[in-house]
């Protein structure tokens, strides 16, 4: 990662170019210096796309131009006002933060980025986005395209969801930003991020690819990193294939699980790797089958199958039956039969080698 002034500079000076010149993005609240407006149009947009919060933002200005005129509006008239929009507490603090400012500071909306801070509902993202573009107080933004964009001109692999990693990349942002020019600079950032530097980003119209460290590496589709991956689920499935003489019982997976109207051997699901003690045990209880009756064969065969949110762990045991013994649910079958049921991957290449 560069860690030279020279090149944060380089950037900040391209980007600041590149919106004189180049970014067209239009959005009602751009270049907005009432405090009230910018500060109700970042509520509405926290959990909005800006499409949806559009008309929003319309509306609520319309109705209410100033914020007195909120704060002095009844409640149900501004949750009506803010319907479909959801997330509802973000109404209820936007109404307590407002009768807070009209009661309490005189109508005058807070100028420091200390105090617009502990208004009810805002965070260290819209305290900034606030008093940067209100007031050109240097506090840099952070948002998800902030995040993207510096990951990848400067190649960052820590991920941004750890309490470090927002440290990290906040205090870059704060290096990044232009002392002259804060709102400016902030609200172009957040444009680049999201018509150029997109999660699929389009390297070829952009200023500056011969710097940027994650395109020259062939990184940028794979920054930023997040550390909270989806879990992965690992699951123990023994399979008992039971035989008697030429016939083999199967049974058509029901449940909402996964692999439904699968074919199966019996399963005894683990929650992690089971003795064959445990597996007689386990075909006594659930299966009805005394000790007596089944001869474990074979030694056992394992192997693993990964899908999107599981690992399936497989031991196929092979055993003997005394008798073609009544299984509910299940069905025997002869072994060259088997080729016209469908059975999951793994179960297939199971009998295929057997
Ligand atoms: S070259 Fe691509 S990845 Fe790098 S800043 Fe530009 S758009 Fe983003």
């Amino acid at each position: 990662m560069h860690t030279d002034k020279g090149f944060s500079h380089q950037f900040t000076e391209a980007l600041l170019q590149w919106n004189r010149t180049e970014n067209h993005r239009q959005m009602p609240w751009k270049g907005e210096k009432d405090p009230y407006k910018i500060w109700l149009s970042e509520i509405i947009l926290q959990q909005t796309r800006v499409e949806q919060g559009l008309k929003y933002y319309e509306r609520f200005i319309k109705t209410f131009p100033t914020i007195q005129d909120l704060a002095a509006a009844p409640d149900q008239q501004v949750f009506k006002l803010w319907e479909g929009l959801g997330y509802y507490s973000r109404c209820k603090n936007l109404l307590e933060a407002a009768r807070f400012i009209a009661n309490d500071l005189q109508g005058v909306f807070p100028n420091q980025y200390e105090d617009i801070l502990k208004l009810k509902g805002v965070g260290s993202y819209t305290a900034a986005a606030i008093a940067s573009f209100a007031f050109n107080q240097p506090y840099a933004v952070l948002d998800g395209n902030v995040f993207r964009v510096l990951a990848r001109i400067y190649d960052i692999e820590e991920p941004i969801d750890t309490t470090n990693g927002k440290k990290n990349f906040s205090r870059l942002a704060g290096l990044q930003l232009s002392r002259e020019q804060p709102g400016i600079y902030n609200q172009a950032i957040m444009d680049f991020g999201a018509t150029i530097c997109k999660p699929f980003p389009e390297c070829a119209a952009c200023f500056f690819s011969d710097r940027c460290e994650a395109f020259l590496q062939g990184k940028q589709l794979l920054l930023p990193v997040k550390e909270k991956k989806i879990a992965v689920k690992e699951r123990w499935f023994n399979y008992v294939v039971l035989q008697h003489k030429n016939v083999i019982a199967i049974k058509k997976r029901a449940s909402r699980d996964i692999w439904q109207n699968l074919y199966e051997f019996p399963l005894i699901e683990t929650s992690g790797p089971a003795s064959l003690k445990e597996i007689h045990l386990q075909l006594e209880k659930g299966f009805g089958f005394s000790h007596h009756d089944v001869i474990f064969k074979k030694e056992i065969f394992e192997t693993k199958q990964r899908l999107t949110h599981q690992v399936i762990n497989f031991s196929f045991y092979q055993a003997e039956t005394c008798e073609v013994k009544d299984i509910p649910g299940f069905i025997w079958v002869g072994w060259e039969e088997l080729n016209h049921y469908p059975f999951p991957k793994t179960l297939q290449e199971y009998i295929i080698n057997n």
